[in-house]
């Protein structure tokens, strides 16, 4: 299917071409809903994925930013889980020791709760200001509280006065749909400071469309790069790209960068995957059929056989998955590590969100857990409570 009206936010180009598209899906996955009703009758948007030829940008051409809620009542953070705080420690540390952040002043754009921010701050003794309109008083402790301060706001060229060393960007550009002019209006607060590095992660769109991965598809993540299209972005808005990395099992991608007068790093060999990218995208529908099917009647299995099923894990991945394979009918709870998430109510398919606790009475026979690098902790979990569920991972 073509469409030339949709421009690449990216490099500008026309001719998108969408390969998957979605109706109805929530466009809030991890705002906390207080009733079953609220959560059933949320607010709901289009996914229309485009591909660019030109630049392997992929895009939800559907995207409306007013449709999306960063507050409050916006919970995210994966830090209760010890094998994410595991890694976001040495992540912290590898930077640090890499780019000698020692009494440095760091600027967090997208920093969430701030977990990060302070973790840089107490490993290398800087200084961070963090930008977020989710972030949230109260909950951070430690020496190096005094070292950070947070702005609850979008980060904008309004703020081009906070001048930092370092600029980190975790899990948020792909939240953000005008890519190149964001990138852009960071390149003009940085102006003539071409020392400041930059640090930029997201999830690594290679492995979402080689591998049909439909859980990291949502409302809220408008922008999909793979190593290539990222660092065509940072290239074409007036950066030097130093390095291309993936992380975390292969999910996340980062890139660090320079800014520049004048672009003269040569590519890296990772970035020629345009050819790759096109293909994935071109067989993904009926991948992604396979894929769904398959899920289906695992679960629909389970429920004629009076087993019960739940799913660990409550956030974005989890609503893809109840909204997009169609069996949510047949799981009634989804178990959340995270105290501030219990109690709430699942966007559109209403379950609710219950801690592992809640198990140990319910007794699941099935555990399909959203994210297989927490296969261990969830394993250990479970055996502590005297349940040993089968337990597969999306
Ligand atoms: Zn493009």
């Amino acid at each position: 299917m073509k469409d030339n009206a949709f421009i690449c936010p990216t490099c500008h180009s026309s001719g998108m071409q969408i390969f998957h598209e979605q109706a109805a899906v929530p466009t809030n996955s991890c705002i906390l809903l207080k009733t079953r009703e609220e959560a059933i009758n949320c607010q709901r948007g289009k996914i229309a994925l485009g591909f660019c030829e030109y630049c392997g940008f992929i895009s939800n051409t559907a995207f409306q930013a007013e449709m999306t809620e960063y507050s409050g009542r916006y919970e995210e953070t994966q830090g209760f889980s010890e094998t994410f705080s595991a890694y976001h420690r040495d992540l912290a540390q590898r930077l640090i020791d890499k780019h000698g952040l020692r009494e440095k002043d760091i600027l967090e754009i997208g920093c969430g709760k701030g977990e990060f921010l302070l973790l840089l701050a107490e490993l290398g003794n800087n200084r961070g200001v963090g930008f977020d309109p989710g972030y949230q008083e109260g909950r951070l402790s430690g020496e190096a509280i005094a070292q950070v301060q947070f702005v609850k706001d979008f980060y904008s060229q309004h703020y081009a006065d906070y001048k930092a060393d370092f600029v980190c960007c975790k899990m948020t550009l792909e939240h953000i749909h005008p890519t190149a002019s964001f990138i852009s209006n960071l390149r003009r607060a940085i102006g003539d400071r071409l020392d400041v590095l930059v640090f930029f992660q997201i999830p690594d769109a290679t492995r979402i469309v080689r591998d049909c991965a439909f859980e990291d598809i949502y409302y809220e993540h408008c922008s999909y790069f793979s190593p290539g299209s990222l660092a065509r972005l940072f290239r074409g808005c007036g950066f030097n790209v130093h390095s291309l990395d993936t992380e975390y099992a292969g999910q996340y991608l980062t890139v660090e960068a320079r800014p520049a007068h004048i672009a003269q790093c040569a590519p890296l060999p990772q970035e020629d995957d345009l050819w790759l990218m096109s293909t994935y995208s071109r067989r993904f529908s009926t991948t992604l059929d396979g894929i769904l099917a398959s899920w289906r009647s695992f679960v629909e299995a389970a429920a004629w056989q009076g087993k019960k099923t739940v799913l660990w894990g409550s956030g974005s991945k989890a609503v893809s998955f109840l909204t997009t394979v169609g069996v949510a009918d047949k799981i009634d709870y989804v178990v959340d590590i995270n105290p501030h998430r219990h109690g709430y109510f699942m966007p559109a398919t209403g379950q609710r969100i219950v801690p592992p606790s809640f198990l140990q009475d319910y007794r699941p026979d099935k555990v399909i857990i959203m994210n297989g690098i927490y296969r261990d902790e969830i394993a250990r979990d479970l055996g502590a409570m005297g349940l040993s569920p089968d337990v597969v991972a999306l």
